[in-house]
C-alpha cells in the first residue's frame, strides 16, 4: 500500500501492517490446517504462507508451493496484478481450493519436457531467447472446490501459471494449473452457443474441447517462455517492470498468440494430436468473441481484440456476406508466427512505446465484430460458480 505519512509524503506500507486484521487470522488457520495434514509438501506450503502474511517475505512458501505435491492444491496469497491500473505492480490476495485430477495430469507431464525447446525455437533475434529456464515446470489438472478474493470477482479464472516473482521463475520455474471443471463449463455454457452464431457453419463443427484446453495450457506454458529479465540502455530491469499499465494486456497478447505458434510447433512434432490442427485456429477464433466479451478496457479482453484484429488484416480470419466468421487455414500459420515475432521483440527490447503503438492501432472493436456481438445478447458472458461443499462447511456465509 502507499500511504500519506504525517510529514504528508507518500510512504509505502507492506501489507503484513495494512491488511494485519484479515492477515493474522488467516495466517492462524493455515497453521492449523497444516496441523491436520498429512502430506509434508502442504505442511510445508501452509506453514511458509502463514509465516510470509507476517513477513511479507513470499520467497520461500512460492518455492514451496513450486514443490507443493498433494491430492489437495491449494493456492492462496497476494498473486495478480490486474487489480492495480496504476501501474499494474500491486498484487491482490486470492485463494483457490482444489483437488487434484490424477489422470488428466498424467496426460500432461508430455508438455514439461517441451519448453527449453520451444524457446530455443521462438521466432526471435537469437540473444533475446532465454539460454536456461528454470527447472521446474509441473503442470497439475485439478477440479476447483473453492475460490475467493481476487480469484472470485469478475470473470471465473480458467488456469493460472504462478508465482510471478521473476526470482523465482528464473532460479525454479513455474507451476501451471488447469481448472478443468470451470474450462468445461465455459466451454459448454459460453464458447459452444457462441459459435453457433458466429462460425461459419463448415466450421463450427471444428470446435473442440480439446483444443480450447490445449490453447489454455499452450498459453500458460508460454507465459514462462520468453522475454522476462531484460536489459533496457544498460540497465537490466524486467518486461513487466518497463510495460508499467499496459503490462498485462501485452502478456497476455503474448500468451495467446505464442501459445497458438507453440501449439503448431508441437503438433508438428506429434506431441499434440493431429486431429488438433484445424480446430485450435477455429476454437481460438470462436474463443475471441468469448473473450471479447470481458471488455477490452480488461488485460484479457485487450490482448485478445488485438490478436483478432491483426489477424484479420493479414487476411487470416475472415467473415462472408452472412457476418459469419472463419478461419483462412492457408494464412493463419504465417500470421501468428508475425505476430509472435512483433510482440516478443517488443517485450525482449522493453519499448513501451511500441508497447503502446500496438494496443492504439488494434484494440478496438470494429464493426463486423460488433454485429456478431450484437447477436450474442442471450448468451451468458461467463460463468458463476456454486461452492456446494464450502456452503455446508460454513453455512452462515454466502458462498
Ligand atoms: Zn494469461
Amino acid at each position: 500500500m502507499v500511504r500519506r505519512g504525517a510529514d504528508k509524503k507518500l510512504q509505502l506500507v507492506p501489507y503484513s501492517q495494512e491488511y494485519k486484521e484479515f492477515l493474522e487470522p488467516a495466517a492462524k488457520l493455515l497453521k492449523e490446517a497444516a496441523g491436520l495434514t498429512t502430506s509434508p509438501s502442504l505442511k510445508s506450503y501452509l506453514t511458509g504462507r502463514a509465516d510470509a502474511f507476517g513477513s511479507d517475505d513470499y520467497y520461500a512458501s512460492d518455492v514451496a508451493w513450486m514443490e507443493l505435491d498433494a491430492p489437495l492444491d491449494i493456492t492462496i496469497g497476494p498473486y495478480e496484478t490486474y487489480e492495480d491500473e496504476l501501474f499494474g505492480y500491486k498484487a491482490a490476495f486470492e485463494a483457490f481450493v482444489t483437488l487434484r485430477d490424477d489422470q488428466e495430469t498424467a496426460k500432461l507431464t508430455k508438455f514439461e519436457g517441451q519448453l527449453q525447446d520451444l524457446e530455443n525455437r521462438l521466432p526471435i533475434d537469437a540473444g533475446y531467447r532465454n539460454a536456461k529456464i528454470g527447472a521446474m515446470a509441473p503442470i497439475r489438472v485439478v477440479q476447483e472446490v473453492f475460490t475467493a478474493g481476487d480469484a472470485n470477482r469478475g470473470v471465473q479464472t480458467a488456469a493460472f501459471n504462478l508465482p510471478n516473482d521473476e526470482k523465482v521463475i528464473k532460479e525454479k520455474g513455474s507451476k501451471r494449473v488447469m481448472l478443468k471443471n470451470v474450462q468445461e463449463a465455459k466451454f459448454d455454457k459460453v464458447l459452444v452457443p457462441i459459435s453457433r452464431l458466429v462460425m461459419a457453419p463448415e466450421q463450427q463443427a471444428e470446435i473442440s474441447f480439446d483444443a480450447f484446453f490445449t490453447h489454455i495450457l499452450m498459453h500458460e506454458l508460454l507465459h514462462g517462455l520468453g522475454p522476462h529479465d531484460i536489459t533496457v540502455d544498460g540497465q537490466k530491469t524486467t518486461v513487466r517492470h518497463a510495460m508499467k499499465e499496459i503490462y498485462s494486456a501485452i502478456e497476455e497478447a503474448k500468451a495467446d498468440t505464442t501459445g497458438l505458434w507453440g501449439m503448431q510447433q508441437l503438433l508438428d512434432r506429434g506431441v499434440v494430436d493431429k486431429k488438433l490442427e484445424r480446430s485450435m485456429y477455429t476454437t481460438f477464433l470462436a474463443s475471441s468473441f468469448r473473450s471479447v466479451r470481458f471488455g477490452i478496457n480488461e488485460a484479457h479482453g485487450k490482448g485478445v481484440v488485438m490478436i483478432f484484429n491483426y489477424l484479420t488484416d493479414e487476411g487470416a480470419f475472415k467473415v462472408d456476406g452472412a457476418g459469419l466468421f472463419f478461419v483462412d487455414h492457408t494464412k493463419i500459420q504465417a500470421a501468428v508466427s508475425k505476430l509472435t515475432t512483433r510482440i516478443l521483440t517488443i517485450q525482449a527490447e522493453g519499448s513501451y512505446a511500441k508497447a503502446k503503438a500496438l494496443l492504439d492501432e488494434y484494440v478496438k472493436i470494429r464493426p463486423p465484430m460488433q454485429k456478431a456481438l450484437d447477436k450474442l445478447r442471450d448468451v451468458p458472458v461467463d460463468i458463476e460458480p456454486r461452492f456446494p461443499v464450502a456452503a455446508r462447511l460454513a453455512p452462515e456465509q454466502s458462498w
